[in-house]
């Protein structure tokens, strides 16, 4: 079996796996209802949140499109904090959609600075909504959300949070943090494959949605609470997925939510010490590095396209390289969902074999 230790998609546990040989079901039957519903309220446990929560059959990019279109109209002003590659996206749906986007843009590996966030906003009082990625996947940085927060509810603003590569996996109280719209896909945090985004929405992302004018057909927040009502979902769902998270949420809640978050911070620290220990660095600033990926910098000859084929080739062992810009200067180490401290032991011990290998000179 491949190691497959990317951020996202993830492993999966065998009893996961298992579940998706299931024959399929009526997805507008008893059954499938039941399925949903407690589905559903396992993800508002592990969301830490009261507010409604629905699962789109979409990946989480389908997500942030969902989220943009069921809150804005054309014209309205976003700030855009943006760290990284996916920051970046969320802004672009936003601006092809007809949204005025106002870029907060900060150097990739560092986090964003909620200062800068408060300037922004008393900058520009016409802003609407503010977009914020809790967990940079391309850099490996995670924002100080529950600060960020603060200032923009001080403003009264629609807090829209891309946390699909962070929930379920670093705290992330959605309640505690007044976050209107929260997305986080399955691949990610959940052990279950991709297929599904879930986000939750507070009643001022109802009241926003209410006046919301941009285009949505397939994404409608509407139509996914009247169907949840009548515990089905307005489009054919991702059954086998379901069957999955259906096993996986089980699994977690039995795990418990702050064990499973102690388990990231374990298996994060692991993954910064270990690269740290090869003589490579952290592309992250260390104080905002993430629990669910760590990317490296790459460094002394190193070529890490090359690291990464012998890694798979002669270890079995499948890592990230870097996004955009970041190709080739960085590598990217995904520990999220089933992972243990072993799976990443093993990836550090391979990778002392593979970078003298790969043209590392060390130091
Ligand atoms: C993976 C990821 C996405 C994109 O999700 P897809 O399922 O690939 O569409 C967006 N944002 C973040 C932070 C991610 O980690």
């Amino acid at each position: 079996m491949e190691n497959l230790r990317v951020p996202g998609p993830t492993p999966l546990p065998n009893e996961v796996l298992q579940s998706m040989t299931k024959q399929m079901i009526n997805h507008r039957g008893a059954e499938f209802g039941e399925m949903l519903n407690d589905v559903t309220a396992k993800l508002k446990q592990l969301f830490q949140t009261k507010q409604d929560v629905f699962l789109l059959t979409g990946s989480g990019t389908g997500g942030l499109e969902a989220v943009i279109v069921n809150t804005l109209s054309p014209g309205d002003k976003v700030l855009s904090v943006s760290i990284g590659v996916f920051g970046d996206r969320f802004a672009a749906i936003a601006k092809e959609f007809g949204a005025e986007v106002i870029p907060l843009s900060f150097e990739w590996g560092k986090a964003a600075d909620a200062d800068a966030v408060r300037q922004a906003l008393q900058a520009e009082p016409k802003i609407k909504a503010v977009l914020v990625t809790h967990n940079e996947t391309s850099t490996g940085v995670t924002n100080d959300l529950a600060s960020i927060s603060s200032i923009v509810k001080e403003f009264d603003k629609l807090l829209l949070v891309d946390a699909i590569s962070s929930l379920g996996s670093i705290d992330l109280p959605v309640d505690d943090w007044h976050l209107d719209v929260t997305v986080t896909g399955s691949q990610k945090g959940w052990m279950v494959p991709p297929g599904l985004a879930m986000v939750s929405v507070s009643q001022e992302a109802w009241q926003a949605h209410s006046k919301a004018k941009m285009p949505h057909f397939y994404w409608d927040f509407t139509k996914a609470k009247s169907y949840l009502e009548k515990e089905q979902t307005p489009w054919t769902p991702a059954i086998s997925v379901v069957f999955a998270l259906s096993v996986s949420l089980e699994m977690m809640l039995r795990e418990g939510l702050s064990n499973i978050i102690a388990r990231h911070a374990r298996i994060g620290k692991a993954a910064r010490d270990g690269i740290k220990s090869l003589g490579l660095s952290l592309f992250a600033e260390e104080s905002h590095a993430s629990n669910t990926v760590t990317a490296a910098r790459s460094a002394d000859g190193l070529d890490t396209i090359k690291m990464l084929q012998i890694l798979k080739d002669e270890h079995n062992i499948v890592l990230a390289g870097g996004q955009q810009t970041l190709s080739g200067k960085i590598f990217r180490i995904g520990h999220l969902g089933w992972v243990t401290e072993n799976d990443i032991e093993t990836v550090i011990s391979a990778l002392r074999i593979v970078l003298p290998q790969s043209g590392f000179k060390g130091d």
